[in-house]
């Protein structure tokens, strides 16, 4: 809906001048991929590790929104893409407020993907594919969800009656069932190195 009478107001501390005061570069870790590929698990690690690095960070849940900002919102295809925009923009004002943003959502269609990178400069929108087979996500089933989703008691559920559009080029691609905890945040701190959205190795 297009509102005529709101009128967009410039920040008077400008992204660039806030990302100079906390020596690093806004930037939002978008973790996707199946229920139990560990995105959750690997978000946190980093966010713990950036923050004893000194770093601003915050992280944003899939299932932390459903209980506040998304909670009107179902699982239907519709309902997911608003879901997902929602948490796009508000990964944006936090990414504004020079802030390293990490966002833990299945987030199954490229479409709903693309639509937040859409929001962010290049090289600030960095796609983190949890590449874990859905054999592997299935056997640790931590929320018990995939045995609901196989006797029928939960419908739509991605990858067991629901798509997962796997993504074609992320910057960042981790398969937990071949790499340990560890081995995720260094890759992902090395990335983040290697770009210079952060400085401080330790
Ligand atoms: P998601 O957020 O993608 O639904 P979670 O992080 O909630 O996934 O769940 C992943 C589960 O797999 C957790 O119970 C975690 O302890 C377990 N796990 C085992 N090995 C690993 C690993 N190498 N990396 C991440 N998680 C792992």
């Amino acid at each position: 809906m297009a509102e005529t009478n709101i009128v967009w107001h410039d920040h008077k501390v400008s992204r660039a001048e806030r990302s100079v005061n906390k020596d690093q570069k806004p930037c939002l870790l978008w973790f996707t991929g199946l229920s139990g590929s560990g995105k959750s698990t690997i978000a946190n690690a980093l966010d713990v590790a950036l923050h004893e690095r000194g770093y601003h960070t915050f992280l944003l849940d899939g299932d932390n929104v459903r209980h506040g900002l998304c909670k009107d919102l179902g699982f239907s295809d519709a309902d997911r893409e608003e879901n997902i925009r929602r948490v796009g923009e508000v990964c944006k004002l936090f990414a504004d407020a020079g802030i390293i943003v990490m966002s833990a959502f299945i987030s199954p269609f490229t479409s709903d993907r693309r639509m937040v990178r859409k929001l962010f400069p290049a090289g600030e929108f960095i796609e983190v594919f949890m590449d874990t087979p859905l054999e592997t996500c299935e056997s640790r089933d931590p929320k018990g969800l995939y045995q609901k989703a196989r006797s029928g008691e939960i419908k739509h559920f991605t990858g067991i009656d629901s798509p997962y559009e796997v993504p074609s080029h992320p910057e960042l691609r981790l398969d937990t069932s071949t790499m340990t905890v560890d081995e995720c945040v260094d890759s992902l701190i090395g990335y983040l190195l290697d770009r210079g959205l952060i400085s401080r190795k330790d």
